[in-house]
């Protein structure tokens, strides 16, 4: 086994945004950090993402949000219509007591790119196609880990390691943690296809019982497209041709004709089935867990990668006390999960039932949903104390009174 020399003080095991965030904050701090992921590069998967306040106002502390601005594109107001087109609700994010009080829509390998630049540019050492294998321990202390580069393995001397190696991760499974899988129902199709018009500072989002489709402009010249194709797989997508999902999506939307028209092929759209992936446990000796590693919520929310975003700074801030007193231990960690565990359950709760009630096709549920979003439209105030859940700018727990006002149960 080959002894790499130059140990950092943090391994990070994913190079994902979340990692990324993660290291430029450590190098910021004067910690020195090595990401390692099993992807030959950063990849190119199809998709967009949308930034809620929570996570530009992190962006905006790491000195990136302008460069954000510069590729993505900004929406103040997110509607939502039914199928037929009526606007249900407009959530207008200027009610919100936020500096950064918009949505913003961006090319995913944009983002990645902005990130990545200045964590190369703060000294963060990547390792690219290589697999984390195992932790390494002297008498329960963590002293590093092992992983695997072309069959050669390798180990490293390392102070802290962190997970952020996605919903599946090795390193959680490595500290026992348990994780229980909850997969959804409903599967998606999302892409980035030509421009649409007419949006002027907008998001769209159509909903009709069990289906759901997303027009998020995320460029003048790039559009953010997210499509709920229920049971089926993509082999049965795609068995069923492209002019039929064409025709489907402009059936609904007609503003993405001519943002559709010129797509033949397959390899901008991907699939997914969503699940929601609740962990027990973020921290143990010299270990922590950071992203989809510690918490992973249905994407209708918008909030898996933006409170990703937010722990990294908060793991960050706790790192730096740990390895300055040189106290790596589960106790000394565990001041991230329990500042960072609240806004973790409030939010994967919230993305739940919100896709759920967004997508059931069940009478009472889909009266309750409309009620709600014709409440929410109706009640400014209301609205705003649910936008603070959707956006991530809460403070403390909501009570279950304002839950059941917001969803609709009660008046
Ligand atoms: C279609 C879709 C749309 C989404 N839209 C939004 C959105 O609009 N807003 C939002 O906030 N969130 C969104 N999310 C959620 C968001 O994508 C995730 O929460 C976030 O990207 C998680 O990042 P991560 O780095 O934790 O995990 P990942 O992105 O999965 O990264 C994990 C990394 O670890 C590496 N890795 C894994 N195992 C190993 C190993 N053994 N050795 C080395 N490397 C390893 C992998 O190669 C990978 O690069 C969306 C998710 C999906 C699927």
């Amino acid at each position: 086994m080959e002894n790499l020399e130059e140990a950092a003080d943090v391994a990070i095991v994913g190079a994902g945004l979340p990692a990324l965030a993660l290291a430029i904050s450590l190098q910021e701090r004067g910690i020195s950090t090595m990401l390692l992921d099993s992807r030959k590069s950063a990849d190119s998967f199809p998709r967009g993402f949308t930034l809620q306040p929570n996570g530009l106002e992190v962006l905006d502390k790491l000195g990136l949000l302008d460069k954000a601005l510069q590729t993505g594109s900004k929406a103040e107001v997110f509607e939502v219509r039914a199928w037929d087109g009526k606007i249900l609700l407009e959530a207008d994010y200027k009610l919100l007591d936020h500096p950064q009080n918009y949505l913003l829509t961006v090319n995913a390998t944009d983002l990645d790119m902005v990130l990545r630049y200045k964590a190369e540019k703060s000294g963060a050492q990547f390792v690219w196609g290589t697999s984390f294998k195992d932790l390494v321990r002297n008498n329960g202390q963590l002293t590093g880990l092992k992983f695997e580069t072309n069959g050669a393995l390798q180990e490293t001397n390392t102070a802290v390691v962190v997970g952020a190696d996605g919903a599946n991760s090795r390193v959680r499974t490595l500290i026992g943690s348990k994780a229980e899988a909850q997969k959804y129902r409903d599967s998606f199709i999302v892409g980035l296809v030509g421009p649409v018009s007419g949006f002027q500072g907008r998001a769209r989002q159509y909903q009709n019982p069990g289906k759901m489709l997303g027009v998020m402009p995320a460029s003048p010249t790039i559009t953010y497209l997210f499509h709920c194709v229920g049971k089926s797989s993509f082999d049965q997508v795609k068995a069923a041709g492209m002019e039929k999902l064409k025709a489907e999506v402009n059936r609904v939307a007609p503003e993405t004709v001519e943002a559709l028209a010129g797509m033949e092929t397959w390899t901008k759209l991907a699939f997914f089935t969503p699940s929601r992936v609740l962990v027990d446990r973020w921290v143990d000796n010299g270990v922590a867990l950071l992203g989809d590693s510690a918490h992973s919520f249905h994407p209708h929310a918008g909030q898996g990668l933006n409170l990703s975003l937010q722990d990294a700074l908060v793991l960050a801030e706790v790192i730096e006390k740990a390895v300055t007193s040189h106290d790596n231990s589960a106790n000394f960690l565990r001041e991230y999960e329990t500042r960072q565990r609240m806004f973790s359950d409030v939010i994967g709760q919230h993305a739940d039932y919100s896709a759920r009630y967004a997508l059931s096709s069940n009478w009472l549920i889909r009266r309750l949903n409309r009620r709600a979003l014709n409440k929410l439209q109706k009640n400014r105030r209301l609205l705003k104390e649910a936008l603070e859940i959707t956006a991530g700018v809460f403070q403390k727990k909501p009570s279950l009174l304002k839950l059941a006002r917001i969803g609709g149960l009660l008046p």
